[in-house]
């Protein structure tokens, strides 16, 4: 999902229309604005789809005035069943003694379902089928005598990741969870300040990036500043690797480093591990496109544009059933043909799931009549699902969990697939000794199934890790 706040502009909506807009990529599902103005109180508006066909015209933005605001865009994660229903859309509302806020969460409650039954025993309205919602109703039980003290109260109970934005009347608030899984930065725009997932939100709308929220700072913010306070117990962060490698956009700056950077230098190690001879270097637009880049930098291959990319379409993965999955490539990507004919061609794609995407890719690149197929990817195999926020199927659904690359290779039916190492992946984005398996910098529980933070609601429910 992607987050998005603001405080002491003049029109709150319209800066956080465009935020999410360009924070679309991180959930196309569904998205919602909250703000509030001292003459209509607090307006609220939850949509399905895109944030460009909902949240644009002057009549909808008229609804929801004010000068302070947050939004949410929806990606429904690993817990979700079936279709998510409208109330399921962020930001979440509640009233308390000392007035309303609302908050908006990237990331994934583990303990969500012990914690949601707890609070139903003990008299909770729950609303959604949300892991998001739990907070609201911590808070709503918190003695805390403001709401960011409630806040506070309420996240200390919560485990696994979160990246939260909250509103009250007068303060924006966020939060990042003691491990720092998901990214949250902090923007200033003239008198007033932002907090947003990513930098490439703040561009859009002109702000400067100040900095990033730490793993486990609360900042609180009003017309006096920023204030900024520590409560949870220290402990290392685990920032996500696969934002570096898929999630965030390529325009986006995270740890000092540009993202595109990165996922050039991801392409590079790629090279320098898995090398072969062929004649062109394509990407799989347009996760791929960096790291298909570096690879042709590092190798001296060219680089190609074999697959063309509608961009009218969302990514595929997104898409929740199945079938319309399958569908997807197809629609969203096609072959180039007259550049592909006769040659031997490196394709190379951020990541394999469950192998549809790399699949079709292949047999649309062999009909197009090219000599061979080399996959190269820029992260290791998918093993594990994720349990903090990325939406990863069930293990068995997963290629890397069922199979050995050999396997993987067959099954794709190409000439090879070589992935990049964990240790590559660790120097590629900044660790130049790789990874230190006593302390791991990143989470990489999705390739190496070791999970910094209990995935205990999963584990009640049959999960072996
Ligand atoms: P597959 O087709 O193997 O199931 O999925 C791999 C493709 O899905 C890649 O091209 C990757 O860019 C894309 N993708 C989109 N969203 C996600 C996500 O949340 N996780 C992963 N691992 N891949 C994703
Ligand atoms: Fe990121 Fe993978 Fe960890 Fe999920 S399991 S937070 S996708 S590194
Ligand atoms: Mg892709």
């Amino acid at each position: 999902c992607g987050v998005f706040g603001v405080i002491g502009v003049s029109d709150a909506s319209n800066f956080i229309a465009l935020g999410l807009h360009a924070l679309q990529h991180r959930g196309q599902e569904a998205g919602g604005i909250v703000t509030h103005d001292p003459e209509t109180g607090f307006n609220q508006m939850r949509r399905f789809g895109l944030v460009r066909d909902n949240f644009t015209s002057a009549d909808t933005m008229a609804k929801i005035p004010g000068g302070i605001g947050i939004g949410h865009v929806r990606y429904s994660t690993a817990g979700s069943k079936g279709q998510t229903a409208i109330r399921d859309v962020q930001p979440f509302f509640g009233e308390f003694s000392m007035g309303g806020a609302a908050i908006a969460h990237n990331g994934n409650i583990t303990n969500a379902l012990s914690l949601r039954r707890e609070l139903i025993e003990r008299g909770s309205i729950f609303q959604s089928t949300s892991d998001s919602e739990c907070i609201i109703h911590l808070m709503a039980r918190s003695m805390g005598r403001n709401i960011p003290d409630r806040m506070e109260e309420a996240l200390r109970k919560v485990e696994g990741a979160f990246s939260v934005v909250a509103m009250t009347r007068t303060k924006l608030i966020g939060c990042r969870d003691p491990l720092g899984v998901r990214p949250l930065v902090l923007g200033k725009v003239g008198d007033g300040w932002v907090l947003a997932s990513e930098t490439c939100a703040l561009d859009i709308i002109g702000a400067d990036f100040v900095r990033e929220i730490e793993p486990g700072e609360m900042v609180v913010i009003n017309g006096s500043g920023v204030q900024s306070h520590f409560p949870f117990r220290p402990a290392a962060s685990r920032f996500c690797i696969f934002e570096h490698v898929y999630f965030s956009r390529p325009d986006s700056q995270l740890g000092g480093r540009s993202v595109y950077e990165t996922r050039e230098n991801i392409g590079r190690e790629l090279a320098k591990e898995n090398p072969v001879d062929a004649d062109l270097v394509c990407p799989v637009p347009d996760s791929g496109t960096p790291a298909a880049i570096g690879y042709s930098l590092e190798s001296g291959i060219p680089y190609a544009m074999g697959i063309i990319r509608n961009n009218y379409m969302g990514r595929t993965f997104i898409e929740p059933t199945e079938q319309i999955r399958n569908m997807g490539v197809r629609l969203k990507l096609n072959v180039n043909r007259a550049l592909i004919k006769g040659k031997r061609v490196i394709l190379v794609d951020d990541s394999v799931v469950r192998g549809t995407t790399s699949r079709k890719i292949k047999e649309m690149i062999l009909d197009a009549g090219a000599a061979e197929v080399h996959f190269r990817i820029a992260s290791p195999p998918t093993a594990w699902p994720c349990f903090y926020g990325v939406d990863t199927p069930q293990r068995e659904k997963l290629l890397a969990a069922t199979m050995s690359e050999e396997e993987m290779r067959d099954h794709l039916g190409v000439d090879s697939l070589r992935f990049i190492s964990l240790d590559g992946l660790y120097r590629a984005v900044g660790e130049a000794n790789g990874r230190d398996s006593s302390c791991p910098a990143y989470c990489d529980a999705c390739f190496s199934g070791e999970y910094p933070v209990a995935p205990s609601d999963m584990i009640e429910d049959g999960f072996q890790m």
